[in-house]
């Protein structure tokens, strides 16, 4: 109780920054929890570079987890996903071919190598600072310590996998199929994302796509011959209003023209052009309605000659709000209630994440599980509220011994 005051007090302190004040509530669920120890365990990861692709940032990540996930008797499994790294899964009980719910982490960040070093961790009234510790170290931190000591319910009924990701910020295709595999096994995901200010958790995040389209036409002189010349480039310019209209057809959607190519010199009738939208959207049945009327445009081409081709590496998911992601929705409010804890705040978002892959594969997701941060990415000002690790903790015990209730 008085431990907590001080948080809280220190928390205001702060500030700009927002934090959310916790009952008091709720301690059970996370009476072993030592600041301390986490804070050295946390200090430790954010002191490796892990940037998406440093291979070797990802494995001294992967080999932390790995002797930590053993020594509490759990099953290790990793995965050497090329262009990223180690990828690991680690289970409650051996020869699990299928997860009722998956913790899910990732080890890399954006933050380029040397980061590591130039922004240790440090901590002022409660807030940490440092490269990469609040996407997604300290809420990676935190889901190793809800293992520690998961109800014994959920611990005798559930099959529990912890997921980590070597390649969540930019994957790699290895690192994409070995999400999807995971995917495919999971019912349930409680996504550990960084929890988002005032308590907020994610209930749906759009899934998003780059589309190509290469217009290709035919070239000539502008002076002698321009009449034998087919332009691409003024091909291209007339499909961009047509194709932005399509996403005004259903809510939710953008259609962003974001990058242009095309032409060679300023005399000639330009033959190449290449245009790329980003295309973001709430749920797959919509992407997949786009796509058609832009294959279709596509298809039938925006001017005489002029060939038009939509190109896309992979279809990729949003992470939809369905009525199996709100059961578990529900739970997570009954655990917080049951605890004392704020009621969480669910938001609907832009930006993707490993929930996006997991409700992709059919599991019911819970996003932003993890511990309280903002302003992330940023080198210098990403923070993470140390007061909300413990009530998330906390959190997630509960909501696993609800969801055993419930099996
Ligand atoms: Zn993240």
């Amino acid at each position: 109780m008085t431990k907590r005051r001080t948080f809280i007090s220190g928390c205001l302190v702060a500030g700009s920054l927002p934090s959310t004040v916790f009952a008091a509530a709720g301690n059970d669920y996370a009476d072993d929890f030592n600041m301390q120890q986490y804070l050295k365990e946390l200090d430790e990861l954010i002191s490796i570079d892990s940037k998406s692709g440093y291979i070797e940032g990802a494995n001294r990540i992967a080999d932390i987890l790995e002797k930590r996930f053993k020594s509490i008797g759990w099953t290790v499994t990793t995965k050497d996903c090329e262009g990223r790294g180690k990828a690991l899964v680690a289970t409650n009980t051996p020869n699990q071919n299928h997860y009722d719910v998956v913790l899910a982490i990732h080890s890399d960040t954006v933050q380029p190598v040397g980061n590591a070093a130039k922004y240790p961790l440090t901590i002022k009234d409660n807030i940490a600072h440092g490269a990469g510790v609040a996407d997604d170290k300290s809420s990676l931190n935190a889901v190793w310590w809800i293992c520690k000591k998961i109800p014994p319910e959920a611990l005798r009924k559930l099959n529990i996998a912890v997921v980590l990701n070597p390649g969540e910020e930019s994957g790699s295709p290895a690192s994409r199929s070995f999400m999807d595999e995971q995917a495919k096994k999971t019912d349930i995901a409680l996504v550990y994302e960084p929890g988002r200010p005032g308590n907020g958790f994610v209930r749906s995040r759009k899934g998003s796509m780059f589309l190509t389209i290469n217009f290709h036409g035919r070239p000539a002189h502008a002076g002698n011959n321009p009449e034998q010349g087919r332009n691409a480039i003024e091909a291209m310019a007339k499909a961009i209003p047509e194709i932005k209209a399509i996403a005004s057809e259903y809510k939710d959607v953008t259609l962003n023209a974001d990058v242009v190519k095309g032409g060679t010199t300023a005399n000639t009738i330009a033959e190449d052009a290449t245009i790329v939208f980003d295309f973001r959207f709430f749920n797959d049945q919509t992407r997949d309605a786009v796509l058609d009327k832009i294959e279709a445009l596509c298809k039938r081409g925006f001017a005489p000659d002029v060939t038009s081709e939509l190109k896309y590496v992979a279809k990729s998911s949003a992470l939809a709000h369905t009525d199996k992601s709100q059961k578990v929705i529900d739970l997570v409010n009954k655990a917080a209630s049951e605890l004392g804890q704020p009621d969480p705040k669910w938001m609907d978002v832009g930006g993707a994440s490993d929930g996006n892959r997991f409700s992709g594969g059919g599991a019911a997701v819970a996003c932003a599980m993890g511990v309280i941060g903002g302003d992330l990415h940023h080198p210098e000002k990403e923070w993470s509220d140390m007061s909300s690790v413990k009530p998330r903790i906390a959190l997630g015990r509960k909501v696993l011994e609800l969801i055993a209730q419930q099996k």
